[in-house]
């Protein structure tokens, strides 16, 4: 008999969770205004609201924070993040920051300005709103397949070159700081992108002077379907893949509590020696002095172990197949979800989903408020809400697609918990035909309205 698959690793630690009433469930989101962002956390049996910072660190990275270096300026901590950020990426310089969108602030400080245009493969949402805040323009140029939730297209986070040429065609080179590639893409469903599509996106921003920068949350993922999917690659290593990868771009801003497989922490990591630093400047203004940059010394040392695990084939299987397993169980159940599965979550398309859902009340938040309700189960809006107004018209910017996305925690959950996520969708799937009515928008902030708007019953 074929061995089945398990994972390796054992437990050391559990966490206990509490499985609600139904009851209990209703009365808190109406206390949370029909927003996700707002429950507690002891209110939520599973939570799969974000991969970020939620995943288990290993006994090698607790064993790290032990020895981690306190000293504000030159800590040991910082020279081993250094020494893993460049084995793995080949970037010389680093910038600790405390998180993703804090090194995506001290780097478009330096490079983007107002009128700037950015294009890139479905910009990731706080990306895209640093981008804005400075009155430039993020443009997608994602291939087309992406949108077709249903079209198996190994690489959907490809960049579209003829749009990319469009954009350097269209605008002066001094207007477009740089093209940035997502890997893997988020905001198109965890989909990869092919070393083939960055190495043509490389030479075509060659040609016009224009620098690459990677957003590179889950670049360890991404590595994975390149060796799984990518001709030629199956026989290298995570890390081989990863040097071949980072060796396409000018530099990066990463969000550690992705792939970095710790709790918080982000960094900017780049070759060039001017942006490095004026990107200095920025980091000692906004996060801290540029050897820890808002992270204690501890959280750097279990950085760089986490950076060494990700990268490592055995952890990346365990942690996809997982996600996988979870999309096959909802795609055998007849749920429409965005395919092939993604690395870090199972997206699944609310507007097939709830057609009686008009879009003008969130077909996907209402989908998402309905599984909470089903199960206690938390996951997140990828449609309308996060989209956000137009910053000029102010009109709700609809999206090609409404999704709900369910976040796998790395390390965090059973398979057990995925057959009982993939039940509660099927039981509000078989009443789908009843929920014909969504919500509307009670209040709202200026920008990132997700997070904190509140909701009402339409
Ligand atoms: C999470 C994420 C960010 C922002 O990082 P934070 O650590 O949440 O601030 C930026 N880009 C991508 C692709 C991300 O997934």
């Amino acid at each position: 008999m074929n061995l089945p698959y398990a994972e390796p690793f054992r437990i050391k630690m559990v966490e206990e969770i509490y499985q609600s009433t139904r009851a209990e469930r209703e009365q808190w989101l109406k206390e949370a205004n029909y927003n996700l962002f707002n429950l507690k956390s002891s209110q939520v049996f599973i939570d799969l609201l974000t991969d970020s910072g939620t995943g288990a660190m290993s006994d090698r990275q607790w064993g790290a924070l032990m020895t981690g270096d306190e000293s504000y300026a030159g800590s040991r901590s910082f020279e081993q993040l250094q020494n893993s950020v460049e084995k793995i990426t080949g970037f010389k310089y680093l910038l600790p920051t405390h998180q993703g969108r804090a090194a995506e602030n001290v780097l478009f400080s330096v490079l983007v300005k107002e009128g700037d245009v950015v294009p890139g493969n479905s910009h990731f949402d706080t990306t895209k709103g640093h981008i804005e805040f400075r009155k430039a323009h993020a443009i997608d140029c994602t291939i087309d397949e992406a949108f077709d939730i249903n079209n198996l297209h190994p690489f959907k986070g490809n960049i579209n070159l003829e749009k990319l040429e469009a954009v350097y065609k269209s605008h002066p080179k001094e207007s477009i700081p740089f093209c940035l590639i997502t890997i893997t893409c988020n905001s198109s469903g965890g989909q990869p992108v092919s070393l083939e599509n960055m190495k043509a996106v490389k030479a075509l921003s060659d040609q016009y002077g224009i620098p690459v920068f990677f957003d590179s949350a889950r670049f360890a993922e991404n590595a994975y379907f390149i060796k799984k999917r990518e001709q030629g690659q199956e026989n290298r290593s995570i890390k081989e893949i990863c040097k071949e990868i980072f060796s396409y771009g000018d530099g990066m801003t990463m969000s550690s509590k992705k792939d970095g497989l710790v709790n918080i922490g982000g960094f900017i990591a780049l070759n060039n020696e001017e942006i490095f630093r004026k990107a200095s400047n920025f980091t000692i203004i906004y996060e801290g002095f540029i050897t820890y940059g808002g992270m204690a010394g501890r959280d750097m040392a279990a950085l760089a172990v986490g950076l060494d695990e990700a990268t490592e084939f055995a952890y990346l299987e365990s942690r996809i197949s997982q996600v996988e397993y979870l999309g096959n169980k909802l795609i055998e159940y007849g749920i429409p979800v965005q395919k092939p599965i993604g690395g870090h979550a199972v997206f699944i398309d609310s507007l097939n989903f709830l057609p009686n859902v008009s879009r003008e009340e969130y077909p996907a938040q209402t989908l998402g408020l309905e599984i909470y309700k089903e199960a206690g189960i938390r996951t997140v809006e990828i449609g309308t809400l996060l989209a956000d107004r137009d910053p000029e018209t102010r009109q709700n910017r609809y999206p090609k697609l409404e999704l709900v996305r369910l976040a796998i925690p790395r390390r965090t959950y059973t398979n057990n918990h995925m057959d009982y996520i993939a039940a509660a969708i099927k039981n509000v799937y078989e009443r789908r035909e009843e929920i014909a009515k969504g919500y509307k928008i009670t209040w709202e902030p200026e920008i990132l309205r997700h997070f904190t708007v509140q909701l009402e019953k339409a």
